[in-house]
């Protein structure tokens, strides 16, 4: 059974009737990239790029910036990859920080919101981006932990700095590069509908999603069986941002690990996401179950889960259905 999950690793993944979902990788090396084909990933839906930046007792220029992405690309082409901008911060940071005093890491100076404070070091990063996209122009960009309006616009204009620097140098760039934000602040989700008009692409965050709305440390062994997905508030949003994002002609990816659980796979497709990006080897298992489900069965069931107003009737019902169909 399991070869033959991985025999169709390279398949794509269509639902019974004829919807195709893009099931993507999550990484955060240049290496990775080979488990990630292998495994049949479709493309890279979020590298995490805190890596090059641990660890060392100075930041990375960027022309080492540079040839990593560069790499990256090239070895995923023609696929896409979607490099996220520097989340930094909470648990992740580099010797070469000042340290950051702060009781509560997760709601502090973390993402985009220490980036905003840096703009020239955050520009390095974005200089390097935009200049690896040229290669193959398949980079796609995101910035995490964007709360509202007024952090994207900032975000954005120290991209258009950056392309503004790179043009008057005379440096090869991707002009075209599509931008994304990511969905992982409760704030988001509520002006989801402006944000939408600013951005080719959203990606929700589940991971820091649930944490914020349900106001659980996502670290916190003491409270982690709190922590659930299937929590009623956390649907309700996710449905709330597809639905948005699609008024407004965007796509929607989840890149939390959510995506990756085979459980929650028929209640994300009935959710109408458009792609789901994971750790590589969760991949073959997920496009099995998107073949083996029917996207009108996973709308009804969706219908049917959002009248449930605890976690643990929509866990039974899922099981129910996981049961039956698959
Ligand atoms: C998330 O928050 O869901 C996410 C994908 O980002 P990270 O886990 O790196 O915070
Ligand atoms: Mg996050």
């Amino acid at each position: 059974y399991l070869k033959n999950i991985t025999r169709k690793a390279h398949l794509p993944a269509v639902t019974l009737d004829g919807r195709k979902i893009r099931v993507e990788a999550n990484i955060e090396l240049v290496e990775e990239v080979v488990s990630a084909k292998d495994h049949g990933a479709e493309g890279i839906g979020l590298y995490r790029t805190e890596f090059a930046y641990l660890n060392r007792e100075r930041p990375p220029e960027e022309e080492e910036l540079f040839l990593e992405y560069k790499e990256l690309a090239e070895l995923m082409a023609p696929a896409f990859v979607t490099i996220r901008s520097l989340d930094l911060g909470a648990e992740k940071l580099g010797a070469w920080m000042p340290p950051i005093e702060q009781e509560n890491p997760a709601l502090g100076l973390r993402g985009i919101r220490l980036c905003l404070q840096h703009r020239e070091f955050f520009k390095t990063q974005l200089r390097a981006i935009l200049r690896a996209g040229a290669v193959s122009r398949n980079i796609r960009l995101m910035f995490p932990l964007v709360s509202g309006m007024g952090e994207l616009l900032q975000a954005k204009a120290v991209l258009e700095d950056a392309k503004k620097e790179l043009r008057r140098e005379g440096k090869a760039f991707d002009e075209a590069m599509a931008l994304g934000v990511m969905i992982e602040v409760p704030s988001a989700v509520a002006v989801a509908d402006d944000l939408a008009q600013e951005v080719d692409f959203f990606s929700i965050g589940t991971n820091d999603l649930i944490q914020y709305t349900l106001g659980i440390d996502r670290v916190n062994p003491h409270v982690a069986h709190l922590y659930d997905p299937l929590h009623p508030a956390v649907l309700r949003l996710i449905r709330h941002v597809v639905s948005t994002a699609h008024d407004a002609g965007i796509p929607v990816t989840i890149c939390g690990e959510m995506a990756g659980e085979p459980l929650y796979i028929p209640l994300l497709l009935g959710l109408e996401l458009d792609s789901l990006s994971m750790n590589p080897q969760a991949i073959p298992r997920v496009k099995n179950l998107v073949r083996r489900s029917t996207l009108e069965e996973c709308r009804r069931f969706v219908q049917q889960t959002l009248t449930l107003t605890t976690a643990g009737h929509i866990r039974d019902t899922l099981q129910e259905l996981v049961l039956r169909v698959f």
